[in-house]
């Protein structure tokens, strides 16, 4: 039997285990509307980026033990300011798990960056700006993130595309 080995993207150590790796989509804009803020055209393509074994728990365990204690923490502090607001009710508990998504979302991002290499021992798993089938894609002008009609240019469109400087 034959076992293709890929590197892993985030400590070099060969690996086949597919379904640790982790997973990307890419956003190429291939045309805007001449209305701005109006729908664009696009492609996407998931990217799956060679991750061990080791590299897939160190990733879960920041999951569980640091995003995971930011939401539920997040969760009891805008749970208690709006009860402290307005009083009990459980419709505050839609404002509180929206308000704790976003806040888990920006202190979960702020820690790959400053802590997790430290405390969890490996590259964050967002950190894959320099895979190379990314590294090409962002070349092209590719976008990392799916953004809102209304942050759309000319500028964004990429280099591929056919529509592109028509
Ligand atoms: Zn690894």
């Amino acid at each position: 039997m034959e076992i293709e080995m890929d590197k892993c993207h985030y400590c070099d150590k060969y690996t086949s285990e597919k379904q640790k790796y982790y997973e990307h989509t890419m956003y190429e804009i291939l045309n805007t509307s001449l209305i701005p803020g109006a729908n664009y055209t696009y492609r996407e393509k998931k990217i799956s980026i060679p991750r061990c074994s080791s590299c897939y728990s160190k990733h879960s365990n920041k999951s569980i033990y640091v995003d995971l204690s930011i939401f539920l923490l997040s969760m009891i502090g805008m749970y208690i300011f709006f009860e402290h607001m307005i009083g009990f009710t459980f419709i505050l508990l839609i404002p509180s798990i929206l308000v704790s998504m976003v806040s888990t979302y920006i202190l979960s991002s702020a820690f790959d960056l400053f802590f997790t290499d430290k405390y969890f021992k490996v590259k964050a798993e967002t950190d894959i700006e320099e895979y190379i089938e990314i590294r090409t894609l962002l070349n092209l002008g590719w976008k990392m993130n799916k953004k809102s009609s209304l942050n759309i240019t000319e500028k964004d469109i990429s280099k591929t595309s056919p529509y592109r400087g028509k």
